[in-house]
C-alpha cells in the first residue's frame, strides 16, 4: 500500500513538491535513516526535491528518487566528488578512470577473449593488446608486463632478479611511500639483500661503483615521489649508472610514460630506458591516470624472466584492469591529465559562476584563488594555480555525508571546494550537493558566523 495515500503529504503550494517532513514519513526512508543516519537521508530528500522543482522527476516520485540516491549499505564504496585539489588522492582511490576506461571495464565484465584468439580458437597471451598499447606508448621498451600495483612490480623484480643477492641503492632513496609502507622493508622481504651506498643528501656514481661485486644483482634508482631534498645534494642519474655493467632498475613511481611539459622534474619511462635502464617500474593509477596496476617495462630478457617467474601468477591483474589500462593508453586525455592541464583562468570563471548561483540561493559562497597539488602519487613540491568555491567551514562535514558526497579541504576556517579536481561537467552536481547540504550544517552553528551569513544559510536550508 502506498503510505502517502493514507498520510497525504502537504504540498508546496507553488510547485506541488512534497515537504521534507512529509517525504521522510515514507517507511522505506525511515528504515534507511535508521541504517545510514539522518543526514544522508535528509540530503537525498533535498536533492530529490530539487530535481522535482526543476521538473526532472514528477512531484509524486520524490521519495523514490531519494531512495535511489541512497547507498544500499553504510559500508559500501560510495562515489564521491574530489574537490580537495589533490589530483591523485590516495584516500579517494587515486586516478579517476576516463569515460573510455569505464566503458571498457563494463564491457569486459562478462566473458571476454582475454586469453583466447577468436580467429583461431586457440589460447592466446593474456593481456596481449594492453601490453602492445603500452609498448606503442614507450618505444624504448622492448617488452612489457603488468602486475597488481607498483609495489608488486618491485617485489617481482627483486624476487626474480635478486633473491639471495644484492640490490645496490642510495641512502637518499630508501623511502617510505605512505601508510607505513617502506620500500626497503618490501625489498628485504623478497630475500634480496640491500647494499646501501652514499648518504642521505649525496650519492655519486663512484659510491655505486665501489659497492659492485659478483653478488650484485642490480642497481636500483627510486624516485622520491613524496618529498624533496634541497641544498647540498647530488644524485647519480641513469646515464651515469648504465655504464657500470650491471642492470639498472628504475622505480619512477608516477607512471609518466614520456616527459610532461608541466612536470619537468618528474621522471618518465621512455627517458629512463633511453638513458640505459634495463627495467622501469611504475604505478598505473598515478600520473598515467589509469587503473591500479604496476607496469614493468624493459629489455626482452629481463621482462621474460619476470613474466615466467612463479610469483608472476600470484601478482597477475584481472581482465577489468587490462581493459581499463588499454583504454587509458589508447584513449583521449585522462581526467588526471585534464586536471593537470586545466587553465587557471577558466577554473576561476567556473568558481565565480558557481559562487554567484549559490549566493543567489542564500549560500555564503564566494570564489577564491587556490593551489592544487598532484598528490602523494608524484611531483612533490609542485603547486598548480587553481580556483575554489569558499564556503563556511561547517559545510566540510555536511558535504561528506550528503547523498552525493563531496570531499573538500579546510583552509583558514573555510571549506574550499577546489575546481581543478572537479571535471567541468560536474559543476551542476557540485552545486546541487552544496544546496542540499544537510540542515545541521547549513542552518545551525551560526553563532560564529556573521549575521548576514547565518540568515542566508538558514534561508537556503529552508528550501
Ligand atoms: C607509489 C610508489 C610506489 C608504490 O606503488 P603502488 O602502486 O602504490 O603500489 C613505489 N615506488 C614509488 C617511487 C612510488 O611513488
Amino acid at each position: 500500500m502506498n503510505p502517502q495515500a493514507t498520510d497525504a503529504p502537504r504540498l508546496d503550494p507553488r510547485r506541488a513538491v512534497p515537504r521534507t517532513d512529509a517525504v521522510l514519513r515514507d517507511p522505506r526512508l525511515r528504515e534507511a535513516a535508521a541504517r545510514l543516519g539522518e543526514a544522508p537521508v535528509k540530503s537525498a530528500v533535498r536533492q530529490a526535491q530539487e530535481r522535482a522543482r526543476q521538473g526532472a522527476v514528477p512531484p509524486g516520485a520524490v521519495a523514490d528518487t531519494a531512495l535511489a540516491l541512497l547507498p544500499r549499505t553504510a559500508g559500501g564504496l560510495r562515489a564521491v566528488l574530489n574537490a580537495t585539489g589533490v589530483l591523485l588522492h590516495t584516500n579517494l582511490g587515486r586516478a579517476p578512470l576516463s569515460a573510455a576506461a569505464r566503458q571498457a571495464v563494463a564491457e569486459a565484465a562478462g566473458p571476454t577473449d582475454v586469453e583466447l584468439d577468436l580467429r583461431t580458437g586457440v589460447r592466446a597471451r593474456r593481456g596481449r593488446t594492453a601490453l602492445a598499447a603500452l609498448r606503442d606508448r614507450v618505444p624504448s621498451a622492448a617488452a612489457a608486463h603488468v602486475v597488481n600495483n607498483g609495489a608488486a612490480a618491485l617485489v617481482l623484480a627483486a624476487t626474480a632478479l635478486a633473491a639471495g643477492r644484492d640490490i645496490v641503492v642510495s641512502r637518499g632513496e630508501m623511502v617510505e611511500i605512505g601508510d607505513g609502507f617502506r620500500l626497503p622493508d618490501l625489498l628485504v622481504a623478497t630475500g634480496a639483500r640491500l647494499r646501501e651506498v652514499g648518504t642521505t643528501n649525496r650519492t655519486t656514481p663512484d659510491d655505486y661503483a665501489a659497492a659492485l661485486d659478483d653478488r650484485t644483482a642490480f642497481v636500483l634508482k627510486v624516485h622520491p615521489s613524496n618529498f624533496r631534498v634541497t641544498g647540498f645534494t647530488r644524485a647519480a642519474d641513469v646515464t651515469e649508472l648504465a655504464p657500470l655493467g650491471v642492470p639498472v632498475v628504475v622505480d619512477i613511481g608516477s607512471g609518466l610514460l614520456a616527459p610532461h611539459p608541466l612536470l619537468p622534474d618528474e621522471p618518465d619511462a621512455e627517458t629512463a630506458l633511453r638513458a640505459g635502464a634495463a627495467l622501469v617500474t611504475a604505478s598505473g593509477d598515478k600520473l598515467l591516470g589509469g587503473p591500479q596496476c604496476g607496469l614493468l617495462l624493459g629489455t626482452r630478457d629481463i621482462v621474460r624472466t619476470l613474466a615466467r617467474h612463479p610469483l608472476a601468477r600470484a601478482l597477475r591483474v584481472d581482465k577489468l584492469t587490462l581493459a581499463a589500462l588499454e583504454a587509458t593508453l589508447t584513449g583521449p586525455a585522462t581526467p588526471t591529465d585534464e586536471a593537470l592541464t586545466a587553465d587557471p583562468a577558466r577554473l576561476r570563471q567556473r568558481a565565480e559562476r558557481l559562487a554567484h548561483a549559490l549566493a543567489a540561493d542564500g549560500v555564503d559562497a564566494h570564489a577564491v584563488d587556490s593551489e592544487a597539488t598532484v598528490g602523494g602519487g608524484g611531483a612533490p613540491g609542485v603547486t598548480l594555480p587553481s580556483a575554489a568555491l569558499s564556503l563556511p567551514e561547517r559545510y566540510a562535514a555536511a558535504l561528506r555525508v550528503g547523498a552525493d558526497p563531496v570531499v573538500g579541504r579546510l583552509t583558514a576556517g573555510r571549506c574550499l571546494l577546489d575546481l581543478r579536481t572537479v571535471p567541468e561537467p560536474d559543476d551542476e552536481r557540485l552545486a546541487a550537493a552544496v544546496r542540499s547540504a544537510p540542515e545541521s550544517a547549513a542552518g545551525s552553528a551560526s553563532v560564529s558566523a556573521a549575521g548576514s551569513a547565518s540568515a542566508s544559510a538558514s534561508a537556503s536550508a529552508g528550501r
